[in-house]
């Protein structure tokens, strides 16, 4: 591993003025980055800390339902908080059934959603899209695991369980840089997850997830994460999905293992099981419809599968009957 310095931030300010320089990298709990720089994907020539800026590690739940969960916010601590486990219950399951209890003790949210792909092309520094190639080696290569809605630059897939969970609930994120404080939707924030390289969030340098937000549309309601794996645990998600019938009767589907970014369903399929209603027939159209742009490789296909089983547990669950 080649050399680096570490940089505690005291401060967002600090953090800006630090992450700002050449080769800076925020640092969570270090549980990818790390590793990423073992597997030598990443050279980072200083870490900067995030989890000492003051409110990084807080959890702020609001009167009107919404939430601001600091950057710094461990796995574990989301998994457990009694607020979140009874207004986000999807976030919590996600948190939870994410990696083991160490990577849960150690990683942090803002993290989380950096993580950079698992895809055995990228992780082996082989001569990939995002390690500086021209093309993906998923391609028409060996692509279990990758994923089933892409542009064709690159098909893996974004490793995140709470990513999903936070798509369902419409979070948005806090962004601190060098022109003051911003917020994102997670739709814009990984817009460009597949063309850029060096990362799957658009940020500019010197910015950095401050915190992610919860709208009060997100609390209560029915809501759940469901996740599958070649095995029973510690492992990343082949297909899942997040589901949220709102207080309101609106309802929200996120599919995670799909795509290197969110992944909402159409609106439509979402608005035919709000109104609900729905027989066996109409489950299993409506579950063909939310995959029907899903593009899988010669590998995958099993994923399409996946999904659908998932999506039509999902709108019997949420049928308001
Ligand atoms: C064996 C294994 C199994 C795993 N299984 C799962 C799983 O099932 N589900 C799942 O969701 N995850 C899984 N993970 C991933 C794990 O959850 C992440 O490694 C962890 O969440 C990353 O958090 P961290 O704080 O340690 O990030 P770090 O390792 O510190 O950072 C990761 C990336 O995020 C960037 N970063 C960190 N914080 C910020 C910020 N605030 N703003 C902008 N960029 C930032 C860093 O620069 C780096 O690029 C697994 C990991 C391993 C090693």
């Amino acid at each position: 591993m080649h050399s680096f310095t570490y940089d505690r931030a005291e401060s967002a300010a600090d953090a800006v003025r630090a992450l700002a320089a050449p080769g800076a990298t925020a640092l969570g709990g270090g549980t990818d980055l790390l590793v990423a720089m073992k597997e030598a994907i990443a050279k980072p020539e200083v870490l900067v800390d995030l989890r000492h800026i003051p409110g990084a590690r807080d959890i702020e739940l609001r009167d009107d339902g919404s939430a601001r969960i600091g950057c710094a916010v461990r796995l574990a601590d989301l998994a457990a908080h009694a607020g979140i486990t009874q207004r986000y219950a999807a976030l919590a399951q996600s948190a939870a059934a994410a990696g083991t209890p160490q990577l849960r003790t150690m990683g942090t949210i803002g993290g989380n959603l950096a993580q950079r792909p698992r895809c055995w092309y990228f992780r082996g520094a082989l001569p990939c899209f995002k390690n500086g190639s021209a093309d993906c080696l998923a391609e028409r290569g060996e692509n279990h695991y990758h994923a089933l809605f892409t542009d064709g630059t690159c098909h893996a897939v974004h490793p995140s369980d709470p990513l999903v969970a936070l798509t369902a609930l419409e979070a948005t994120v806090e962004i601190t840089g060098p022109t003051g404080v911003r917020s994102a939707t997670l739709k814009a924030l990984f817009e460009r997850a597949a063309q850029n390289p060096h990362g799957e969030m658009t940020l500019a340098a010197g910015e950095f997830i401050s915190a992610v937000l919860l709208p009060a549309t997100a609390a209560g309601g029915e809501q759940y994460y469901e996740k599958l794996m070649q095995r029973g645990a510690w492992d990343f998600a082949t297909v899942s999905l997040a589901a949220h019938r709102r207080s309101d009767g609106a309802v929200r589907i996120a599919l995670g293992g799909v795509s290197l970014g969110p992944w909402r369903v159409n609106s439509s399929v979402e608005e035919d099981v709000a109104t609900g209603g729905l027989d066996d027939d109409s489950i299993d159209a409506l579950a063909e419809r939310a995959m029907y742009d899903a593009r899988p490789l010669e590998h995958n296909g099993y994923k399409v599968w996946q999904a659908q089983a998932l999506l039509r547990r999902a709108m019997r669950r949420l049928d308001p009957k």
